[in-house]
């Protein structure tokens, strides 16, 4: 280990503290060396070649085993990429190049895949033309290993335990991939506490810290550090002493978090009775288990698009339908809210990647999207509709910002029930269909909406972006993007009342609803049903039992009065000390 110790602050995007090894991936800087070659290094540089390849289809191949361990099913995008380094054609054209240009490596592939890549785009047929980028990212997996580095998305080769990743950025999907490996912790330069990939380690219980600038160029490969997901803060060539204290602190919370996992089947009550549904946020089906184990009542919210996550070819009826309906094998008839894709915005996977967005979070993503590729969105609702069959399960449909949407999609769920039907295909008599409010202008609109839909699932990561105009995935502007701006309380404030008065029920499933120092206001506000990240579930439930409704709803009144976000921070702050007295240092502590 070389080099002074430093400490870097970012933003605790997943609690738990992890000591590690620094494995740097710097997709984002590679840069491709070019040279000439002398006649005599010829051979040699197409030996280079071969073991590139050879390196990158064996780690393709231990990602197919990965991905179905995952639960990831069907042929995968790995294998389809895997099967385009093995053709014999792409190594024949590349040597060529070598051989005849006299040129390194790493420039023939850019030059080849270049080639590739235009003949792609000329052709007619959408789905060839749509294979460019997979002509790119075997291109990229070639020079990572030319440069004896690992990309983005590192599927074997990784160090011993406890390797902890740190880049530039990642994305959701191989923030799933890595969790699912040895990796101990992540820490990125860019992203927000509620952008996906946050979301992603939290649901897996991997600690993170996000938004942590200047990182990247102070560690090394193999330097020792230390992450705090909790403090959002990275060490990075701790001394002993460092060390010692974060081991204490992890020996600390790991105690806690095993207490409060016996009282996690205790009722999620008031202390002057009024009662919750505490449920669960998913992004994959192994999920559900972590949910039910934490105490979880309920799947308030199943982020579907992670369906697609690694996978070549779209999910059909089949898969769609089998992996719905096997989620009340495991959680027998509790309700299961099941959200039909929400693809674009950061989650563009690479079955469906094509033409970048200029401006993902306002382009054609979720509701926009499906409508926009009808046979896509009406898959998927056959499948929802089938396994409503196994259990209660309920729609919902992410990003309505109009009357219009809403009934486009509600016409297409009549049209596949009557496909169905036609089929001989059973499932329930009544489907609720719910709509999430996480457009500004569909909060303004929510005594419409309601007249329409059946239930509400507030998203509060994407409503407080957009009402604050604060992109949630960048550390930039991470001091705007706060829930307790009080504009953000007005709007939650207009879907409660708007929803109770029309009777409709209302949830809350951003990761706001897991915060335990915002629930005070939540449940202030009038909210009863709240939906997080399954490792978010046992504290919040101890949380409420801590909590006075009626104490509650003075907190909101003076809120309500609160001109700043600092107003309504502080008012928490201080409602929660003075209720909680000691147990408040604890619960700010999580
Ligand atoms: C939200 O926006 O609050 C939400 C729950 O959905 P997602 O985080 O997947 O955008
Ligand atoms: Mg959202």
């Amino acid at each position: 280990m070389t080099g002074r110790p430093r400490l870097f602050r970012g933003i605790g995007a997943s609690p738990g503290i992890a000591s590690g090894r620094v494995l740097l991936l710097d997709q984002g800087r590679l840069r491709v060396p070019r040279h000439h070659l002398q006649a005599d290094q010829i051979d040699h540089e197409i030996r280079r070649l071969r073991e590139a390849i050879d390196a990158a289809v064996a780690q393709l191949d231990a990602a197919q085993a990965l991905l179905h361990d995952a639960g990831v099913e069907s042929r995968s995008i790995v294998e389809a990429h895997a099967m385009m380094l093995k053709d014999s054609a792409l190594f024949a054209e590349i040597a060529g190049a070598i051989r005849s240009q006299q040129i390194n490596a790493e420039w023939a592939v850019t030059r080849v895949v270049g080639r590739w890549r235009s003949l792609f785009a000329q052709v007619a047929d959408t789905y060839l033309r749509e294979r460019r980028s997979d002509i790119d990212f075997v291109g990229q997996r070639l020079l990572q290993h030319l440069g004896g580095k690992l990309g983005e998305l590192p599927l074997n080769g990784l160090p011993e335990a406890g390797t902890i990743i740190v880049a530039h950025e990642l994305s959701p999907v191989s923030a799933v991939l890595l969790a699912r490996q040895r990796v101990t912790a992540l820490v990125t330069e860019a992203g927000g506490k509620t952008s996906h990939t946050s979301i992603v380690a939290r649901s897996l219980e991997i600690p993170a810290v996000v938004g942590t600038v200047g990182v990247l160029d102070a560690a090394g490969n193999g330097d020792l550090v230390i992450v705090d997901g909790h403090a959002g803060t990275v060490q990075l060539r701790p001394t002993r002493a460092h060390l010692e204290r974060s081991r204490q602190r992890d020996d600390r919370d790991r105690r806690r978090a095993l207490e409060l996992l016996e009282t996690r089947s205790l009722p999620a009550a008031t202390a002057d009775g009024t009662s919750l549904v505490i449920a669960g946020n998913i992004e994959l089906p192994i999920e559900v288990t972590t949910v039910v184990q934490r105490g979880g009542e309920a799947i308030g919210l199943y982020r579907t698009e992670f369906l697609f996550a690694g996978r070549a070819a779209l999910p059909d009826e089949e898969d769609h339908y089998r992996t719905y309906s096997r989620i009340f094998d495991e959680i027998g008839d509790r309700p299961v809210t099941i959200r039909t894709l929400d693809l674009g915005g950061e989650k563009v996977f690479a079955a469906l990647r094509n033409d970048p967005e200029p401006n993902p979070a306002l382009g054609l993503r979720a509701i926009r999207y499906c409508l926009a590729h009808p046979e896509l969105f009406t898959t998927q609702l056959a499948g929802l509709l089938r396994a409503s069959a196994h259990g209660p399960l309920r729609i919902l449909l992410p990003m309505i910002s109009s009357l219009d949407e809403l009934r486009f999609a509600r016409e297409q769920i009549a049209e596949v029930g009557d496909e169905l039907r036609g089929r001989g295909r059973t499932f329930a008599d009544r489907v609720p269909v719910g709509v999430m409010l996480e457009v500004p202008s569909a909060v303004l609109i929510v005594d419409h909406l309601a007249e329409e839909c059946d239930f509400f699932a507030v998203g509060t990561n994407d409503l407080v972006q957009y009402l604050l105009a604060a992109d949630r995935s960048n550390a930039r502007v991470d001091y705007l993007y706060s829930a307790y701006h009080p504009a953000v309380l007005r709007a939650l404030r207009a879907i409660i009342t708007a929803a109770a008065a029309r009777d409709r029920p209302v949830s809350i499933c951003g990761e706001a609803a897991g915060d335990p120092q915002f629930l005070p206001l939540l449940i202030g506000l009038g909210f009863r049903q709240l939906s997080m990240s399954p490792s978010a579930i046992p504290p919040l439930k101890q949380a409420v039992r801590q909590l006075r409704a009626a104490d509650c709803e003075r907190l909101v009144e003076a809120a309500a009065q609160a001109t700043t976000q600092r107003e309504v921070v502080a008012l928490t702050r201080d409602f929660l000390h003075a209720n909680l007295g000691p147990a408040y240092r604890e619960l700010a502590d999580r």
